[in-house]
């Protein structure tokens, strides 16, 4: 597939990816199509162009103001080393069930913590990720919804997807995905009628 990314920023942003400890460039078959089919007919830089491939301002362009965990996140994990269970709210938590993405948005505000996750993502499987989050929700009656988030939840498979639902069948679950965007294929018959959707 033709290369869509210059290779002098392909490699600037490649040591950042090393130096700072973002999520490096990672796009689907399909998006790079749609990608490709855009710069076609508006040239390179487009919305879809720039939603997985760093422009030269996001990497030279620093202020003292930055922060890392902008949406404070960090401050909402109430469970003591679990940092896949944010709650912000008093009814409704988000549930990181996997820190895979089908592709890697620029402007995804988790590129930290996912990154970060990623180099120990064997260390907690999805499974024992719920029963921890089982525990924490029956101590918890206040809470009502379970957001999926990620990473992106449809990438665990099937078979994984059917378990966390079984497992969480009690409480309302929002799923939190662009696998619509990256990957349709994923809503096969077969999830559809898992999901309802
Ligand atoms: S799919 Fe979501 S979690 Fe993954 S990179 Fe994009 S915004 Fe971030």
């Amino acid at each position: 597939m033709e290369k869509i990314i210059d290779n002098k920023l392909e490699s600037e942003y490649n040591k950042l990816v090393e130096s700072e400890s973002i999520l490096p460039i990672k796009i689907t078959d399909f998006y790079k199509k749609k990608v490709q089919e855009e710069i076609s007919k508006i040239g390179i830089g487009g919305p879809l162009y720039k939603s997985v491939i760093p422009t030269q301002e996001k990497i030279s362009i620093k202020t003292s103001v930055e922060t890392r965990d902008y949406v404070e996140e960090n401050k909402h994990m109430p469970i003591e080393g679990v940092d896949y269970i944010i709650r912000k709210y008093e009814d409704r938590l988000v549930f990181i069930i996997t820190d895979i993405c089908f592709s890697h948005c620029q402007y995804c505000f988790r590129t930290y913590n996912l990154s970060k996750l990623q180099k120990s993502n064997l260390k907690e499987t999805i499974y024992n990720k719920i029963e921890v989050l089982k525990k924490y929700l029956k101590q918890h009656n206040e809470v009502k919804e379970v957001i999926f988030s990620g990473g992106d939840p449809l990438s665990i498979g099937y078979e994984n997807m059917s378990y966390a639902l079984e497992e969480l069948k009690d409480w309302n679950i929002r799923i939190h995905t662009r696998a619509i965007v990256y990957e349709p294929k994923v809503f096969d018959d077969k999830t559809i009628l898992k999901f309802n959707c």
